[in-house]
């Protein structure tokens, strides 16, 4: 075993804990706070609460110091991977570097502190930033006009496909259906399905794209939105986009462009000048706030002006002539899909995303599109002999591989990715698209340098060659790690979500 410890990546393994449970530090009567004394008559909070809301037992509570619950968490802190520690090459996510900048913006008392409650009158900075972020999403993408409010991709495409749907029955037309490729990502049929929508799929070609023959042979009257993503989840412009676009609307159809891969299009080409009618942008990803735990997220969604009477509400609108000056929160709209997030959305992440947009500037934004398509083309250079390619052709931000050429070994996809964190590295998206068998998806982004690139480069490298050398190192993966290979569903089958004293016990 120890020889198998020798080779690490970018990431420390020594002066690791094995961490215990919160419960597992308690010792009774232990706390983490002291109160002074009362200076006002006491009262028993037992006697003021209904009947049922007192707990009987607070046995198992846990009971630890302020430096015992601190330490606790900062070393379960140090447990994770992160943007922060390295390349972290998610292909889809777009896991860029999230620049401290727009954390200092977003922590400005005027931004952090403000109520999400307060009237408009006290909220002009706020609603000028929102206003704006507004303008230069729709710059970016070519549409007439955004909403900042969906919590997310996922979010805002709902929002998409109800704006769409209320087009269609505000004309009177009833129609049933939406088209997705089948490179999709799942959000997709997913979110034309809520909307009551049945999902058609759509075949890609030989070459991986979607072709303009496939949707004319599937569009109808009845089709209500094609959605497509563009460049697609396979790392490829759909080169036929404008051609697909006209179909759909020679029908009457809107086409959704799932915005997720914006990041290889900023400042080179724009959705709405290639006929798409609706998109929603993922802040996390191509607009550098943070993903998951880092921070929620934000899905803006930016529509052509034909779907603007539907945009929810409120909508910011800035004042002019008579009114006065400045910016109100707008809601008069009556054909609106309504509300879809409380107050202003995820307001953090919009100051944040705007921060990042104003540092980097129109010239900015295109040089991150020009180095993500770099940087994931140099790493397909690197990697082609070593992998298979199941489209070789110049990709986008993203690259997909797959282990095709290791079927004699009977290493598998799965055994890369965990053999990838011995290296020290966070796998790759893998087994998505689902139209590459085994597919392993890299985008690096535009945050890596060429020695980083190279360096996970090799790694991939190294454990290629492991798999013809020595599989069972590679199918047994990862070693370095405080668990090795964990059953992949037993957690989601048997969650334990209740700490239970007689298990540890
Ligand atoms: C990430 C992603 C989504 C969903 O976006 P979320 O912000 O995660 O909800 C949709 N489509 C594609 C192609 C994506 O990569």
């Amino acid at each position: 075993m120890s020889d198998r410890r020798t080779k690490v990546g970018n990431t420390a393994n020594g002066f690791s804990y094995e961490e215990p449970l919160i419960f597992e530090h308690s010792t009774d009567g232990r706390d983490g706070f002291s109160l002074p004394e009362l200076d006002v008559p006491p009262v028993d909070p037992t006697e003021l609460l209904p009947e049922g809301a007192v707990r009987e037992d607070l046995r198992d509570l846990p009971e630890v110091s302020e430096v015992d619950v601190v330490r606790h968490f900062t070393r379960l802190s140090t447990w994770n991977a992160a943007v922060d520690l390295g390349i972290y090459p998610l292909g889809s996510c777009t896991m860029k570097y999230n620049p401290k900048l727009n954390d200092k913006v977003a922590s400005l008392p005027g931004f952090a502190a403000a109520h999400p409650l307060a009237p408009d009158e006290l909220m002009q900075g706020f609603l000028q930033l929102c206003h704006g972020l507004e303008q230069q999403l729709a710059e970016v993408s070519g549409m007439d006009r955004v909403t900042l409010q969906p919590a997310a991709g996922a979010q805002g495409e709902l929002a998409g496909i109800m704006m769409i749907r209320a087009y269609h029955e505000h004309r009177g037309e009833k129609r049933s259906q939406v088209l997705v490729p089948d490179s999709a990502h799942g959000t997709n049929p997913a979110s034309a399905a809520l909307n009551g929508y049945s999902v058609t799929s759509i075949p890609t070609g030989e070459d991986g794209l979607l072709h303009p023959e496939a949707v004319e042979a599937a569009m109808t009257e009845e089709v209500a939105s094609l959605m497509i993503t563009n460049p697609s989840t396979l790392g490829l412009f759909e080169e036929h986009i404008a051609r697909i676009c006209e179909i759909v609307h020679a029908k009457g159809g809107l086409v959704y462009g799932d915005g997720a891969n914006l990041n290889a299009l900023l400042g080179i080409t724009r959705p709405g000048d290639l006929g798409i009618d609706v998109m929603h942008f993922n802040l996390h990803k191509t607009f550098s706030t943070p993903h998951g735990g880092g921070g929620p997220g934000a899905g803006p969604v930016g529509v052509k002006n034909i779907l603007a009477p539907y945009l929810p509400t409120p909508v910011i609108r800035k004042l002019g002539g008579d009114e006065g000056e400045g910016y109100v929160l707008d809601y008069e709209l009556p054909r609106s899909i309504g509300r879809l997030h409380g107050n202003n959305g995820n307001a953090g992440m919009l100051v944040r995303a705007y921060t990042y947009i104003r540092s980097l500037g129109p010239e900015g934004l295109k040089r991150c599109a020009e180095m993500a398509v770099l940087n994931a083309n140099y790493l397909l250079a690197r990697l082609r002999e070593h992998y298979h390619v199941p489209f070789d052709r110049l990709v986008m931000h993203e690259c997909v591989l797959s282990d095709k050429f290791l079927h004699e070994t009977g290493v598998t996809t799965l055994d890369i990715a965990k053999r990838l964190i011995d290296y020290g590295y966070h796998p790759p998206t893998v087994y998505f698209p689902l139209v590459v068998a085994g597919a392993i998806m890299i985008e690096p982004t535009e945050s890596e340098s060429v020695e980083s690139l190279d360096r996970f480069a090799e790694a991939l490298i190294a454990i290629a060659e492991e798999a013809h050398e020595d599989p069972e190192l590679v199918r047994t993966a990862p070693h370095h790690t405080r668990r090795t290979r964990l059953d992949e569903t037993r957690a989601a089958r048997h969650p334990v979500l209740r700490w239970q004293p007689e298990r540890s016990a």
